[in-house]
């Protein structure tokens, strides 16, 4: 590991919508009918934002293309309400309150096209999508949008825009183990041509009550562990492994070269897995002793050295970024 710290960001996790077009085998996250969807209204936003104490990032997260879902007439006659065309337009709306909040946007609505990425560009400190796999595995028969040639595509057009980009894999959904070799492959020859990966996120798959995979066994530690020692193997070093604490046990994924714990909230829940509470900030620090645990922004030191970000974003991370682009100690 290239740093004596792990780094950490302090969120609020921003639900915009649980319609989505895909069916996940394993998601526990999207609305089955139109008793449990929603669009999260300005109202329910605001008291989200609003004394988000220590927060730097907004972390929007929606089921993808809810235009396109079986209940897409219930989410367009909702944005209609809302005074809103799209989900786009609607969560643009979002990013400028929680900018004038005080909240640097992250953005990971699914798979999106270059005109998309593109407006959410300049409000956004850095945006996200899952790879999850290359394989195509059974449990993205019913998602359309898991294709692993559509997700690799929106990934190169983040870099072709000089987007700060998260991506990861999702461990346990039925791949191979050389899967998880050729995905790391795969984002490592994204990453070798712009240049614009900061972080990838090792997940294991959590199995959700009522889904087709809540029987099926998530992945072993030491699955875990092979991943963690093979994509810090594969990725420059300058692109950091992520272990989100609160679904794994993050020590021994640190020796083997995690160096990022993700996003924890103080305020919010993991929405994904609502049942798996994030530690708090000291029970962090114990975890990753006798490594510092320092908190970052939601855009990587090496990208704000570069630039990339905009001037709707430039006030904020000048104010919250030390001369190290890590979040000024208070
Ligand atoms: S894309 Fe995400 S929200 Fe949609 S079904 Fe799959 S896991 Fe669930």
């Amino acid at each position: 590991m290239k740093n004596n710290y792990i780094t950490f960001s302090k969120n609020i996790f921003i639900p915009v919508t649980n319609i989505c077009r895909n069916g996940c085998e394993y998601c526990g996250f999207r609305a089955r009918s139109p008793d449990d969807a929603y669009l999260i209204s300005l109202k329910e936003f605001l008291a989200l934002i609003k004394d988000n104490g220590a927060a730097t990032e907004a972390l929007f997260t929606a089921g993808e293309k809810p235009e396109l879902a079986k209940l897409a007439s219930f989410f367009k006659q909702k944005i209609l309400d809302y005074g809103y065309s799209s989900l786009i337009e609607y969560t643009k709306e979002l990013c400028k309150l929680a900018i004038k909040h005080g909240l640097l946007p992250h953005c990971n609505l699914g798979v999106l096209n270059r005109e998309e990425l593109k407006e959410l560009q300049e409000l956004n400190a850095s945006m996200g999508l899952m790879l999850e796999t290359v394989a195509e595995v059974r449990a993205h028969k019913h998602s359309p949008g898991k294709v692993p040639v559509e997700r690799l595509k929106m990934i190169a057009a983040a870099g072709e825009l000089k987007i700060p980009f998260t991506t990861g894999l999702l461990i346990g959904i039925g791949e191979k183990p050389v899967d998880h070799l050729r995905s790391l492959e795969a984002i490592k020859s994204l990453h070798d041509k712009y240049g614009h990966i900061q972080e990838v996120i090792i997940q294991p798959f959590i199995p959700k009550p009522f889904t087709p995979m809540w029987n099926k066994r998530p992945p072993s530690f030491e699955e875990l562990r092979k991943v963690v020692r093979a994509a810090r193997a594969i990725l420059p070093e300058e692109i950091a492994i992520q272990v989100p604490p609160n679904l794994t046990s993050p020590k021994e994924l640190i020796e083997l070269g995690a160096s990022d714990m993700g996003g924890i909230s103080e305020k919010t829940p993991d929405y994904i897995n609502p049942e798996l509470p994030w530690p708090r900030e000291e029970e962090l620090r114990r975890i990753v002793a006798p490594y510092e645990l320092r908190e970052r922004l939601p855009i990587y030191p090496r990208f704000i050295k570069k630039g990339w970000y905009s001037k709707e974003l430039s006030m904020l991370i000048e104010k919250y970024a030390d001369e190290d682009g890590l979040r000024l100690r208070r």
